[in-house]
């Protein structure tokens, strides 16, 4: 096992690690845009067909570019390997997947990601394994759920809707007394601001689509493990279903990776400033983000990450929908679309996701991805937008 405490230094990752050696002393990386690898004789044939594993055999297995990638999230995680897949979904189902059967059960908090949920509620539930939902602050949630056919414990921490948050060491603790694997959701921290591997949670996921990418042009995800989780679910998620990252989108990954740190500083203060600057405004009810100090677990927030992300929500006094169409539809500079974690700043309106019957406390609830912007632009949209509440 790689020791885990001899930190490196973040930036000698996504600059030089696994790119010693590149063909011709080239600056960037060569996409590896090739299906198959060819051998020499039979018998090398022979030994990557029986380890394809660790081989370079078929691209659908490994390939250099994505290897690369991996390289460098498992050291981002602090994580012995990394998997690469072709999205977040492909993420999280491997993960999930390749550690229950019929008759299992899984514990996960309420407030995870949509298709993470639809997962356990109705994919899952087809084959026979069970699902309890907790809210998850509090650490014994997860303790008084427990069954004895419970194999996962679930978390997305902080939730990218309603930014709860869970206490890591604590339930990784209640998880390892009781033998269940723990695999956690940690694309909005990001390993530069979280490293759940440290709180001795198993297995890390990631939408690889937000912050690593961070240029709205990819989709991908990424798992990060120990040796023998990750061999279990390349083995028997990966190879099966085949959730086949390519070479060019790795390639984008690489090259949005070496921007991450300045990129996150940005999202981070700006976020900070909005987040401030709306928590007095006279239009807003209050604002979800983990690193206000109104915020209610704003210590814990604290105590196991390092900084924030551009993403988070609040509430506005307003709870009339013709108003709040108007809100999102007069609002400048930031773009209506889902997703985020590119460099630009988005709005979401919960309401949106509703066609009638949106649940009372749904309809004043707005989420904002703060993009790369000057804030001063964003702040100046906002408040010419509120004025329609
Ligand atoms: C976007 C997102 C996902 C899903 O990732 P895709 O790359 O879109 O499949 C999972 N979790 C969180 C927190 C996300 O924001």
């Amino acid at each position: 096992m790689q020791n885990l405490k001899q930190k490196r230094d973040i930036s000698e990752i996504l600059h030089h690690l696994g790119e010693e050696n590149l063909p011709f002393n080239a600056m960037s990386p060569p996409i590896f845009q090739t299906s198959i690898f060819s051998f020499d004789s039979y018998e090398d044939y022979q030994a990557a067909l029986a380890d394809e594993t660790h081989s370079f055999l078929y691209s659908r297995g490994n390939n250099p570019t994505v290897n690369l990638v991996e390289q460098k999230i498992a050291a981002l995680e602090h994580g012995e390997q990394a998997k690469l897949m072709s999205s977040g979904v492909a993420a999280i189902s491997a993960a999930v997947m390749a550690f229950v059967k019929t008759g299992d059960h899984i514990i996960s908090i309420r407030d995870c990601y949509t298709w993470a949920k639809t997962l356990f509620t109705t994919y899952l539930g087809r084959f026979g394994v069970e699902h309890d939902f907790v809210d998850g602050v509090d650490p014994q949630d997860f303790a008084k759920a427990i069954k004895p056919n419970t194999k996962i414990i679930y978390l997305e921490s902080p939730t990218s809707l309603t930014f709860k948050i869970q206490d890591l060491t604590a339930i990784a603790k209640i998880a390892k007394d009781n033998g269940i694997k723990t695999i956690i959701d940690n694309t909005w921290a990001t390993p530069l601001y979280q490293n759940p591997i440290d709180h001795a949670i198993d297995i890390v996921v990631h939408s690889a689509s937000k912050y690593f990418g961070g240029h709205s042009d990819l989709v991908a995800g990424v798992i990060i493990g120990n040796k023998s989780d990750m061999l279990q679910i390349y083995k028997q998620e990966f190879l099966n279903i085949g959730h086949v990252p390519d070479p060019f989108m790795a390639w984008l990954i690489l090259r949005g990776m070496r921007t991450l740190q300045v990129r996150l500083r940005q999202h981070n203060a700006g976020a900070q400033l909005i987040a401030e600057f709306l928590e007095k405004h006279p239009k807003v009810e209050s604002v979800c983000y983990p690193f206000l100090s109104s915020f209610p677990q704003n210590n814990l927030a604290k105590s196991q990450m390092t900084g924030g992300a551009g993403l988070f929500s609040f509430r506005v006094k307003s709870h009339n929908v013709e108003k709040i169409k108007q809100f999102v539809n007069s609002i400048k500079v930031f773009k209506r679309a889902v997703s985020w974690g590119g460099y630009e700043s988005l709005i979401y309106a919960n309401a949106i996701s509703y066609v009638e019957n949106i649940p009372e406390d749904r309809i004043s609830l707005i989420r904002i991805h703060i993009g790369l912007e000057n804030p001063q632009l964003l702040m100046d949209a906002l408040n010419d937008a509120l004025t329609c509440l």
